[in-house]
């Protein structure tokens, strides 16, 4: 800037007429910096190097990365209790391996994967309509009515369709929307 430093009152000067200088975008960050102490800058430099190498270890597709590699594991585990003499221990075992089993695949969005494995029929069910919410085109909807509801002076009027979690599905996350008054499913 082509002003004067002072902060005083001074009587302003004539306008001058010398040409600004181009826009340089290192200048400016160069002038940016100089703000900041150098340990300042060094924080700044690690936490920005940070911030782009972390991906969201809750996100579908970390989970579903993860469970990729699980599946192989828990794959063995089975193939391993198969060659077991028959005990209860290993029905029981075998059981809970196929879950898990049904889980990764869940995870890795093959619902039709995780179905054919599964021996929990109540985890099998909820498979099913995880899969069929996915096929189901994402217009179709549930008929239940919208609510009123209070909220200090105000009536709002509310959905009681809602995005109850984000799913893997073979063409990617998909939102999984959820109806609370009569459980219909899409995901989209
Ligand atoms: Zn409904």
């Amino acid at each position: 800037m082509a002003t004067t430093k002072s902060k005083s009152k001074a009587k302003p000067k004539a306008p001058q007429v010398e040409p600004r200088p181009a826009f340089s975008l290192e200048r400016a960050l160069a002038a940016i910096s100089e703000r900041n102490t150098p340990e300042q800058q060094a924080e700044m430099g690690r936490l920005s190097r940070l911030a782009i190498g972390r991906i969201d270890p809750n996100s579908p597709a970390a989970k579903a990365k993860r469970a990729k590699t699980l599946e192989a594991s828990v794959l063995n585990q089975i193939k391993h209790l198969q060659k077991e003499p028959e005990s209860e221990l290993r029905t029981t075992r075998l059981r809970v391996a196929r879950d898990r089993l049904g889980e990764l695949r869940a995870e890795q969005g093959d619902f039709v994967g995780a179905i054919s494995v599964t021996h929990n029929p109540k985890r099998s069910d909820y498979y099913e309509k995880i899969q069929r919410a996915i096929e189901r085109p994402d217009e179709e909807k549930c008929e239940c009515p919208t609510f009123q509801a209070r909220d200090g002076k105000r009536i709002v009027t509310l959905s009681p369709r809602f995005k109850a979690q984000t799913i893997m599905t073979p063409t990617g996350p998909r939102n999984l929307m959820l109806c609370a008054t009569c459980g219909f499913m899409n995901a989209k």
